[in-house]
């Protein structure tokens, strides 16, 4: 971009800038830190998909931050069973655990989806103008896991970026949940069973989440991420771009399996209890997270 941003286009933009949410972690600090020694502390668990995980390449990712593949093995092999059962993870691929991906932006802000992929060390290049916080992180196919860089210039203390990635972690460990059963005859072959024996299959749960965030009284965006896709999140969208839409609903349910687990996720509200920040969300999550699965297709 050669010329000077218009206000507006720093403000969507700056929907990219992951600095408040870091800044965020390190504020919350010992409450994260408490709720990750609880999860930790849980007995270890693993079941089908998880027992049979792979990771790759984690030799890549020793100048960087990041959550390993045997610590990432010891979150998830903590999480409901539930979970475990319906993730279709194969493998973490640390192929990508050194890039930076910077987004490409219109000179209206608008992020059109293209990143620039930039060597971490590189990063921020004073050539190409990179703004130091405005990156985005983590991938996921539904099936592997690819870990990007989150570099010294978005928060300078090692732990808080540790904590972010784990946020991140977990956030592509739920679309391997949802990612494949997107389309509804699939979704609706899922079939679980709740605490009072009602079945219900995994379509008749996202169906929920499209209630919640459609309705009138639609609650806070789980984190300040999720809000980015919040006008995204209408009737008209889900009628006229379903594709947008589901893109926008799932990034909500992500953010909202992040906060369950963890029990905080970055908002803007300033809560340091997801639980009291996004009660409807929570309890949906918790619904799946003390179901059954009586069947996976
Ligand atoms: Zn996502």
């Amino acid at each position: 971009m050669n010329t000077i941003p218009t206000p507006t286009a720093v403000e969507k933009m700056d929907h990219l800038n992951l600095r408040p949410a870091l800044e965020f972690v390190a504020r919350y600090g010992d409450i994260y830190e408490r709720f990750v020694r609880y999860l930790i502390h849980k007995p270890s668990a693993p079941v089908g998909a998880i027992v049979s995980l792979t990771t790759l390449e984690e030799d890549l990712i020793a100048d960087s931050v990041h959550i390993t593949g045997i610590e990432t093995l010891e979150i998830l092999s903590r999480l409901p069973p539930a979970f475990q059962e319906l993730s279709m993870l194969d493998n973490i691929n640390y192929h990508f655990a050194g890039i930076v991906y910077v987004p490409i932006f219109e000179e209206s802000g608008e992020w059109k989806g293209a990143v620039d992929m930039v060597d971490e060390a590189k990063f921020p290049r004073l050539c190409s103008g990179d703004h130091p916080h405005r990156i985005l992180i983590g991938r996921s196919d539904g099936v592997v896991i690819f870990p990007s860089a989150l570099p010294v210039s978005i928060h300078e203390s090692i732990r808080t970026r540790w904590l972010y990635q784990l946020h991140v972690m977990l956030h592509e460990f739920f679309h391997t949940i949802e990612f494949m059963r997107r389309d509804h005859v699939v979704a609706e072959k899922v079939i679980l069973c709740d605490q009072k024996d009602n079945t219900y299959t995994f379509r008749d749960w996202w169906k929920k989440w499209e209630d919640l965030f459609t309705s009138t009284t639609r609650p806070l965006c789980p984190t300040r991420y999720a809000q980015t896709y919040a006008d995204f999140l209408t009737l008209e969208v889900c009628t006229k771009d379903p594709g947008a839409f589901v893109v926008a609903l799932a990034e909500q349910v992500a953010e909202s399996f992040v906060g369950y687990i963890i029990g905080i996720v970055p908002n803007d509200q300033g809560y340091s209890s997801f639980k009291n920040h996004s009660p409807e969300a929570w309890a949906l999550i918790h619904e799946l997270a003390t179901s059954r699965v009586l069947k996976i297709s």
